[in-house]
């Protein structure tokens, strides 16, 4: 049984074809520059070269005629024709208050997408577009839609609702949703296998740290409590992201700059962050071989990532009340010795301190926590995909 999973942006499609049978990766890819100058393709058939393919890809539609060919193709394809995928799975970014789980693609599920465009302008339209290609494409294929809100529709209200007049969230559906929920699922149901302790019976903290980045306060296997809010730009220090900030300053700045709503909102999402705070980078791998040649900017920056980590591991706790475990994820998560060893510090209070040998581990899954240490401390590397390959068989079955 092969699912395709999609993940569109709004310049990119990445992909992955998966046998369902081990969850092993037979293929996987990404189609950039989607309606720009220099599309190009990235094919990976499993142990194969890396193919790239450069062709105008005027729109989403032409990118995945191009995913299929290269898939059926006699050289760097993996299977014969389309018929042999059993289902396609789309990472959905936003699902609203309307879906507290994956669902099975409708035209009345794509008509409430639509709705929830307005969310997540950036998002959910060139999702709805992925969809809607893979329809005309291979009409009848069956397809499901996995959110990255739906892990947390379990957050209670009195943590969702913001402190502003209620009609807003009435009128407008103004409230936290939070974002990565398919990541911290897969993470925080992982690291119940790795504890070898029902899930049920734990409570997690699960950091996802990447460009974009989220901490979810996991209890019994449900979202209790999550960092990224309305939208992806509230909670931590990001690359670019401001995170949680004091919403006074937006006003100041617009006055003080003499600029738009626009321009502000576009300093908060693009130029702030570790990039804003060190005027060096948004990786952390420059932020960090900057900071050793004593560059002041980059070594606050990361002071600073690391702190907004350990105030959201420190609430959480109180959240849960208590924390078992603490998983670390995603680009910087899974490979950032130094950031881990910084977070963790000073948090033997609560039972867990690292042990520096574990920890000297990169992009695998591992108990990096002190052997007998009350809280541990696990790095897992992510996969939404398998996820939503999961979800789909799930949901088409
Ligand atoms: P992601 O968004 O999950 O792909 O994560 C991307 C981020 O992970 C990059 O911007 C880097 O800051 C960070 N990252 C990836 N590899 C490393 C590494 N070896 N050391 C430190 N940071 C890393």
């Amino acid at each position: 049984m092969k699912v395709l999973v999609v993940n569109c942006g709004s310049s990119s499609v990445k992909y992955q074809l998966l046998n369902m049978e081990d969850e092993s990766v037979m293929a996987r890819g990404l189609a950039e520059r989607i309606g720009i100058e220099g599309s190009r393709l990235k094919h990976q058939a499993s142990e194969r070269e890396e193919v790239i393919i450069e062709k105008p890809m005027p729109d989403h539609k032409t990118a995945l005629k191009l995913i299929t060919d290269v898939l059926t193709d006699e050289k760097t394809g993996v299977i014969k024709d389309m018929d042999e995928i059993y289902a396609i799975g789309h990472r959905v970014v936003h699902g609203g208050e309307k879906f507290s789980g994956s669902v099975k693609i409708t035209d009345e599920v794509i008509d409430t997408l639509r709705e929830c465009a307005d969310l997540a302008p950036l998002h959910n339209p060139p999702n709805i577009m992925g969809i809607e290609a893979c329809q005309q494409l291979m009409p009848g294929k069956p397809m499901a839609g996995t959110f990255d809100t739906a892990f947390h529709h379990t957050i209670p209200d009195y943590a969702y609702i913001y402190p502003i007049p209620y009609e807003y969230y009435k009128k407008y559906g103004v409230r936290k949703y939070g974002f990565h929920g398919t990541s911290h699922k897969y993470v925080a149901e992982r690291a119940a296998e790795i504890v070898g302790k029902p899930l049920e019976s734990l409570k997690i903290i699960t950091c996802h740290l990447g460009n974009g980045a989220s901490i979810t306060a996991v209890d019994g296997g449900k979202s209790v409590e999550t960092s990224m809010g309305f939208t992806p730009l509230e909670g931590l220090a990001m690359g670019t992201r401001c995170g949680s900030i004091d919403p006074a300053i937006i006003a100041f700045l617009m006055e003080k700059e003499n600029k738009t709503i626009e321009e502000v909102n576009n300093i908060l999402n693009k130029r702030s962050g570790v990039l804003g705070i060190s005027g060096v980078s948004s990786d952390f791998r420059d932020l960090e071989q900057a900071a050793e040649k004593g560059d002041y900017g980059a070594k606050l920056a990361i002071e600073v990532f690391a702190y907004k980590v350990k105030k959201f591991i420190g609430s959480y706790s109180a959240v849960m009340n208590g924390v078992d475990v603490v998983v670390f994820t995603a680009g910087l998560g899974e490979n950032s010795i130094s950031m881990r060893e910084r977070i963790c510090s000073g948090l033997d209070y609560l039972g867990l301190e690292l042990d520096p040998e574990a920890n000297n581990v990169r992009g695998k899954e591992a108990i990096i926590s002190k052997p007998g240490c009350k809280v541990k401390a696990v790095v897992i590397p992510t996969n939404e995909e398998l996820m939503i390959a999961r979800e789909t068989v799930k949901i088409v079955g």
